[in-house]
């Protein structure tokens, strides 16, 4: 077994990964890059809409106004700590990110462009703001592809398509990480320092998502059987705009435009549910408003869908009601939205300049995942206790800088911001920590599971096994949520984990490039988060943000101004007599200098 040393690794090479390899690298650590895919296929790359920063390009602008909406957007659950360190970072972030060359759109007199999204006001939520950075509807594309060229010039090395597949800890103590390579299939061994995970989300948990077939959760499945805690992992977010039945995204930035919600009466719809900020209204709002037009049958020719309208008619029309001089016309949306234009002119056959998208929500964005700190170290508990060798940063992690929902913009913010600070901080630590030894053969559990799904003679596919997970999540653990679903959901997701360990089998039983192989184990991963997710939700009795209970309609902010963090139970064997994981309600200490800053801060009920 290949077994290599370097002070710090960082897995997974989207958005998150290669800002803190980049910055590890600067502050003069050895770092080594694992990556299942090849960097520049993270999906930090399809991120279309922008990145957040109260840059004032536009219109007047502040990152307190920016963090507001991010603790109002978040349901008040955000930790203000963090929240600050965003939205104050965020300018001195993405001007970075033009330094190092990457490409925003410009306004006439040469400064970068912005626009508006959903949730982004001025003035604690007076109007809508122009915030939004953008490269035309690609701007992940840019950050991924800026990124990578400087990780090159900086030297950084990376092991791509290299699976990571466990944990290695000497007590405490991270010290490395046994991955598979993929053309090989051969297990090596990792030995650090420090060790970042930024592993992405987990959205193929749900049947209908914007994620990449990619997005299977490995590197919060992987820490938790090591042990970590995951932190919020109930609040997950459904994104209104998904293409009709395929989930792909349609960016927020089309409704940033002056794109509309129709429902099938014709009617807006989203006056009713948020009179003053209507279509921009925070994504967990408007996904529940979409579903209660379905469920009232007021969806297109009484189907599950609604149309997003981006056509200049429809647009200019709502502009001049609202006694707006801007006008849009059929070149301003070819040109700020190129991309959206062509999937729905290839996938669906309809042209958004001309007739309107027919959409349905799509999970998109997990809020929840690897508990740590504004420094990017993970934590195992309410006491802040740091994981020594462990960081974490991107949507993988839990900072946790959104709270129960996330603003649109601002996950690209998040992973240059904190994956910068995981970076620095990881630079820091190698100087002076030593390398802790191995543990004796850390990769004998992960080969034993290998070989294990290799050579298991059952009778179901994985394929089967996911899609009735997927099905069962939408269904049960998806925009809408009750005690009743959720219990016989978690009774199915448990009795797939069952079949998953006893009665599966994989065709491919070779070694190089086995992708059947890698893809069986992944699902292992997503059972793991769908299982973990459900018994969240089932805990916690209020809604809020992205968890909304129907038995529990109410924000409870007397009981529930928590933060869950779900510890795996002691025993396997107590475990698999379906015991409960002991979940702890913490008050992740939230710092409340920014509230005492501003009396509007504190919680509130809702206004929308
Ligand atoms: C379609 C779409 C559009 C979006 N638009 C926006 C937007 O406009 N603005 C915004 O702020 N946010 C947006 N988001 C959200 C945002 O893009 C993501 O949250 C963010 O890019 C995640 O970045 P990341 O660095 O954490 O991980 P990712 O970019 O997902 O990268 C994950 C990395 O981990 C690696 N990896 C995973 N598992 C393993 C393993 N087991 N071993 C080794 N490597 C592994 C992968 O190879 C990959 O390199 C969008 C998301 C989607 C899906």
């Amino acid at each position: 077994m290949k077994t290599h040393q370097y002070e710090a690794l960082i897995v997974g090479a989207g958005g998150a990964g290669l800002m803190a390899a980049l910055y590890a690298t600067k502050g003069g650590a050895k770092v080594a890059v694992i990556s299942k895919l090849y960097p520049t296929r993270s999906h930090t790359g399809t991120a279309q809409g922008g990145i957040g920063a109260a840059l004032g390009n536009l219109e007047e602008d502040s990152p307190l106004w920016h963090a507001y909406d991010t603790v109002k957007g978040g349901d008040y659950l955000a930790d203000q700590n963090a929240v600050k360190v965003l939205t104050e970072e965020a300018i001195d972030a993405v001007i970075e990110l033009e330094h190092m060359g990457l490409p925003f759109d410009r306004t006439d007199d040469g400064k970068i462009s912005q626009r508006r999204f959903g949730g982004h006001t001025s003035n604690f939520g007076k109007a809508p703001v122009r915030r939004a950075a953008h490269a035309a509807d690609r701007t992940g594309h840019m950050i991924l592809q800026t990124l990578y060229q400087q990780c090159i010039k900086h030297n950084v090395t990376f092991f791509d398509e290299f699976h990571v597949v466990d944990l290695i800890r000497n007590g405490d103590t991270v010290v490395g990480v046994i991955a598979l390579e993929l053309g090989t299939g051969e297990l090596h061994i990792f030995h650090s320092k420090a060790t970042l995970f930024a592993t992405g989300g987990w959205g193929r948990v749900w049947s209908v998502t914007s994620n990449a077939h990619s997005l299977t959760g490995d590197g919060a499945a992987v820490v938790y059987r090591r042990n970590v805690p995951l932190q919020d992992l109930e609040f997950y977010q459904i994104h209104p705009t998904g293409i009709y039945k395929m989930g792909i995204l349609i960016t927020e930035g089309v409704r940033g435009e002056g794109g509309v919600l129709i429902n099938g009466r014709g009617e807006r719809f989203m006056e009713k549910y948020a009179p003053n900020i209507k279509d921009l209204a925070s994504r967990d709002v408007v996904s529940r408003s979409i579903y209660l037009e379905i469920r009232d049958g007021n969806g297109i020719k009484g189907k599950d869908y609604v149309y997003l309208d981006v056509t200049p008619a429809t647009v200019n029309r709502y502009l001049a009601e609202a006694g707006e001089t801007r006008r849009i016309t059929e070149e301003d949306v070819e040109k700020k939205l190129p991309d959206i234009l062509e999937f729905c002119r290839v996938y669906l056959g309809v042209d958004p300049v001309k007739e309107p998208m027919p959409i349905q929500p799509t999970a998109h964005y997990a809020m929840g995942g690897i508990p740590t700190n504004v420094d990017g170290e993970a934590v195992s508990d309410e006491n802040w206790t740091v994981i020594p060798g462990l960081y974490a940063a991107g949507e993988c992690a839990c900072v946790s800088c959104h709270g129960a929902n996330r603003l649109g913009t601002n996950s690209l913010v998040d992973l240059i911001v904190f994956g910068r600070r995981g970076g620095k901080a990881i630079a820091e630590y190698v100087k002076k920590a030593d390398f802790v030894p191995l543990p004796a053969s850390p990769e004998k559990e992960v080969t034993a599971e290998f070989e294990r799904i290799r050579s298991s003679q059952g009778k179901t596919r994985p394929g089967e096994l996911r899609q009735i997970m997927q099905k069962t999540m939408m269904a049960d653990v998806g925009v809408f949520r009750e005690e009743k679903g959720m219990k016989a959901a978690l009774e199915t997701l448990r009795e797939l984990k069952h079949r998953y360990n006893t009665d599966i089998h994989i065709d491919d039983k070779g070694q190089k490039f086995n992708t059947d192989l890698v893809e069986a184990w992944e699902l292992g991963c997503l059972l793991d988060l769908a299982e973990l997710t459900t018994i969240s939700a089932l805990n916690r009795t209020e809604s809020r943000g992205g968890h909304s209970r129907e038995d529990y309609p109410k924000r409870d902010d007397e009981n529930w101004l928590v933060h869950s963090l779900l510890t795996k139970p002691a025993s396997e064997e107590v475990y698999a007599k379906g015991a409960q994981n002991p979940i702890v309600n913490c008050d992740k200490k939230v710092d409340m200098s920014l509230a005492e800053q501003d009396e509007r801060f504190k919680p509130k009920v809702r206004t929308y």
